[in-house]
């Protein structure tokens, strides 16, 4: 009773400020907030945060969107490793704020009293004693009640109702990204959320390291783990992860980075959902498609390559995005038989305003074997952005080349291949590639089968218009899309 009293009052403070502020509106302290003088505006509350990390307490103060209040994600939060308080005037969080002590390794302990030592020294003897005695009789017989105790430790879900009071991974994301800057979880939730992850095995290797599945709150995720020396790579990722409206059902959903000290190195964290399909690569390996499962795979990458492709214009705009490593390794199968875009590592942005791309050009990035002609022959205009996204578009051409050859029809169907496996070697130089792709101009070859079966006509006919050696030629990822729609429609009026 007197509990639901507490907590039926709490509720109506939390309400009462929030509906003081959201009349006002707040000003806080922000230290990320270079721009705007190192202060922010708030429907919701202040914050100050503090976070052990490396050894050292490190505090972090901001704005708090009332939904992020509502929620009561992190408000009002003390544990060994972080504490959080939330508060409701101007500027209120202008306070310096500590772990409990005891947590901060640099902070010296103070002497005691003797009379105090006794005190404390003599239950905790007895109580020893007691215990000792207790866990000495349990060891003969099946101690139920320990063993389920310890079990319990062993799993670190302490943290999930801090940050997850009842809800999946799914909607924490899903009220962040509608609530905040559309971009991603708050910093604070990202590092609690990294810090309760129990890695169990490994999924994939690629060019930065390992890929890991994990468990959080008995939900499977992907850890992509960069060691310290690619530090660079793995703040690049999760940056354009974090680009405001990104969030795609076609685009891998990213949840989490952390930096994690293990004691000897700093492991570098990408969080991730967890799709079990793996690779589109692997997929085709070991399954083939249908006409109908072609078509669903197709128009989802299409879906995923518009949207990074598109630019959104307004203050909760999007950038394009051009990818730059497309390719069957990059692309994942989700449960449903569609596909996520990952691996976005190598992604560059379009700042339109300015007409620049956000990072210094190297264009020779990305796989080589995906690489389109004006790359390998050094003649791409790196100063024209769509420059970008027509060599994507050669790539995305690979790639449905790759999924039409595992496309059964009438009982015939092709053995998995990676493109211009007939005509290069193993790992293809550049200069393997530019030989073939751009002095023979050779493409990977379309069977005449293909011809037989309508869908696997049109998919032939977009591949050679993803080809082209002139990029601005190659079909839109817009245009691709629609055109598969159609395909889409058509073989659902046939059956
Ligand atoms: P790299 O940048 O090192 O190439 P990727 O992000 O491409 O790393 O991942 C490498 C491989 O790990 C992928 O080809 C895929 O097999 C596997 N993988 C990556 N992310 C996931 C995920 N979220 N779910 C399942 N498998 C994944
Ligand atoms: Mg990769």
């Amino acid at each position: 009773m007197r509990r639901a009293l507490r907590s039926g009052l709490r509720a109506a403070a939390l309400v009462l400020a929030a509906c003081a502020s959201l009349c006002t509106g707040l000003t806080c302290m922000c230290q990320l907030c270079e721009k705007t003088n190192f202060t922010c505006e708030t429907e919701g509350a202040c914050w100050a945060s503090v976070m052990l990390t490396n050894g050292k307490q490190e505090v972090i103060k901001s704005c708090l969107s009332l939904l992020q209040l509502k929620a009561q994600i992190f408000c009002h939060s003390s544990k060994n490793i972080t504490r959080t308080e939330c508060c409701y005037t101007d500027f209120c969080n202008n306070v310096t704020i500590y772990l409990p002590t005891g947590t901060d390794p640099s902070s010296k302990p103070k002497p005691w009293p003797v009379e105090l030592t006794v005190i404390i020294i003599v239950p905790v003897c007895v109580l020893s004693i007691a215990l000792m005695l207790t866990v000495y009789t349990c060891q003969g017989h099946h101690c139920k009640i320990i063993k389920k105790k310890r079990a319990n430790i062993e799993e670190p879900l302490s943290e999930c109702n801090l940050v997850n009071p009842g809800k999946t991974l799914r909607d924490l994301i899903f009220d962040m990204t509608t609530s905040g800057s559309g971009s991603g979880l708050p910093l604070l939730v990202q590092r609690t959320i990294a810090r309760t992850i129990v890695l169990q095995d490994i999924i994939g290797k690629g060019r930065f390291g390992e890929v890991w599945r994990g468990k959080w709150c008995g939900e499977d995720v992907a850890v992509k783990i960069f060691s310290s020396r690619d530090e660079r790579s793995w703040f690049r990722e999760a940056e354009i992860y974090q680009t405001i409206m990104l969030r795609h059902e076609n685009i891998l959903g990213f949840i989490a980075a952390d930096n994690k000290d293990n004691g000897t190195w700093t492991q570098l964290w990408l969080v991730s959902e967890y799709h079990e399909q793996g690779s589109l690569y692997d997929y085709l390996n070991s399954n083939m498609v249908t006409v109908d499962g072609m078509i669903k795979l197709a128009l989802s990458i299409a879906s995923g390559v518009a949207h990074l492709h598109m630019e959104i214009v307004g203050t909760q705009g999007k950038p394009a995005i051009s990818h730059r490593d497309l390719k069957s390794k990059n692309i994942l199968v989700k449960r449903n038989e569609t596909c996520a875009i990952a691996d976005l590592g190598l992604a560059v942005k379009h700042d339109s305003v300015l007409n620049t791309i956000d990072i210094p050009q190297n264009p020779r990035v990305g796989t080589k074997r995906y690489m389109a002609p004006e790359i390998l022959d050094d003649t791409m205009n790196i100063n024209i952005f769509e420059s970008f996204k027509h060599a994507d578009i050669y790539s995305l051409g690979l790639v449905y080349w790759e999924i039409s050859r595992r496309c059964s029809v009438g009982g015939m169907v092709e053995e998995y291949q990676l493109p211009y496996y007939d005509a290069v070697p193993s790992d293809p130089s550049i200069e393997d590639m530019k030989k073939v792709v751009c002095e023979q101009k050779l493409r990977p070859n379309i069977p005449n089968q293909w011809q037989s079966c309508e869908v696997l006509r049109v998919m032939g006919r977009i591949m050679r218009e993803c080809w082209y050696a002139n990029g601005a030629a190659r079909l839109t990822a817009l245009r691709i899309k629609k055109t598969i729609s159609q395909l889409c429609v058509q073989d659902n009026s046939k059956a």
